[in-house]
């Protein structure tokens, strides 16, 4: 009996490990352990058995029934999920699927531009933070109370004495008030104004300013400074223009214009048949923020400038709504 026993063990280890799909471990099941299978063909053969004998064969009997049962299980939960089920062979030789890869988004493209051009110059960056308090965003930059962008329609308020930054003119505060000069630093960021939604307008944008402090710094270094980034930024044959201008935190204060990029200064729709793009503001710090941040307005002398990282994005793209910036739409990021 004990090799019959052996002799169903070693033909079921054979064809186990011929059957190597759902349906073949079903038959096998069926051979060994269905009702008339060899597990129950043994079992009645037990019957003739001699009383002595019985018990042991019983117990083997058992166990192989067990381990026959156990094997085809594993087998089968594996098998679900191979390769034969699957329908296909596995060609290892194949490359691999490509992880959906992202890119920079052309806001943070532009204004990386414009900090290397900056950085390039010897500028570092500072940055600061964009829930501020009135004095940064307002007072120290010479923008008194009863100034119109005081007004709470120009600016978020969140209580009392805090809000939402609408200018990164504050950082040049906070850096003024930390260390002594000289300083030559850009600060880029996020800016907030409650402003209309529309194809010209966002309530968040991204500004860059910058700031030179020193003995001796002179209009003439602004001018310098802007004509070298915008031909860096937008090309060689780029022109700039001065107008003359006002901003509370400087004086003289100017708006700079580069010849239009689309028609190169004929006039077109995106110039308004000027030639003209206005892309920055800029201007000599007033002595009044000097004083702010207890500076000696009479020792030193200052250039600062500042710029919206949309309206460049929006020029050097040839994009005419700002609003695509910021809807996550696939289809347009893909674009850049
Ligand atoms: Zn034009």
């Amino acid at each position: 009996m004990t090799e019959s026993i052996k002799g169903a063990k070693k033909s079921f280890e054979n064809d186990l490990k011929e059957a190597n799909t759902k349906d073949t471990l079903e038959k096998l099941y069926i051979k060994y352990l269905s009702r008339k299978g060899l597990i129950s063909v043994l079992m009645a053969k037990m019957a003739g058995l001699p009383a002595e004998v019985k018990p042991l064969a019983g117990e083997e009997l058992n166990l192989l029934k067990a381990h026959i049962k156990k094997e085809i299980e594993a087998k089968k939960s594996s098998a679900l999920f191979g390769p034969e089920n699957l329908g296909e062979k596995i060609d290892i030789t194949l490359p691999g699927i490509k992880p959906q890869e992202g890119h920079l988004h052309p806001i943070t493209k532009t204004l990386n531009e414009i900090n290397d051009i900056f950085i390039s110059f010897g500028f570092e960056i500072a940055e600061g933070p964009e829930i501020e308090r009135e004095f940064y965003n307002f007072e120290a930059l010479n923008i008194p109370l009863e100034h119109p962008s005081r007004d709470a329609f120009d600016t978020f308020y969140i209580e009392s004495d805090y809000l939402l930054r609408s200018h990164t003119s504050t950082v040049q505060i906070r850096i003024m008030e930390k260390r002594k000069p000289p300083i030559q630093a850009i600060m880029p960021g996020k800016v907030y104004r409650p402003d209309a939604v529309d194809a010209s307008h966002s309530s968040m944008f991204h500004q860059v300013e910058g700031l030179m402090v020193d003995k001796g710094i002179k209009f003439s270094d602004l001018k310098g400074l802007l004509e070298l980034f915008t031909k860096r930024m937008f090309g060689r044959n780029i022109k700039t223009r001065f107008r003359p201008s006002f901003f509370p935190f400087t004086e003289p204060s100017a708006e700079v214009d580069i010849s239009c990029i689309i028609c190169g200064g004929k006039g077109c729709r995106v110039c308004s048949h000027t030639g003209w793009l206005e892309i920055l503001g800029a201007g000599m710090v007033n002595p009044r923020v000097f004083e702010a941040v207890g500076y000696s307005a009479k020792k030193l002398t200052g250039l600062a400038f500042g710029m919206g990282v949309e309206r460049i994005a929006m020029l050097r793209y040839g994009i005419d709504d700002i609003r695509l910036f910021f809807e996550n739409d696939i289809r347009f990021l893909e674009q850049f």
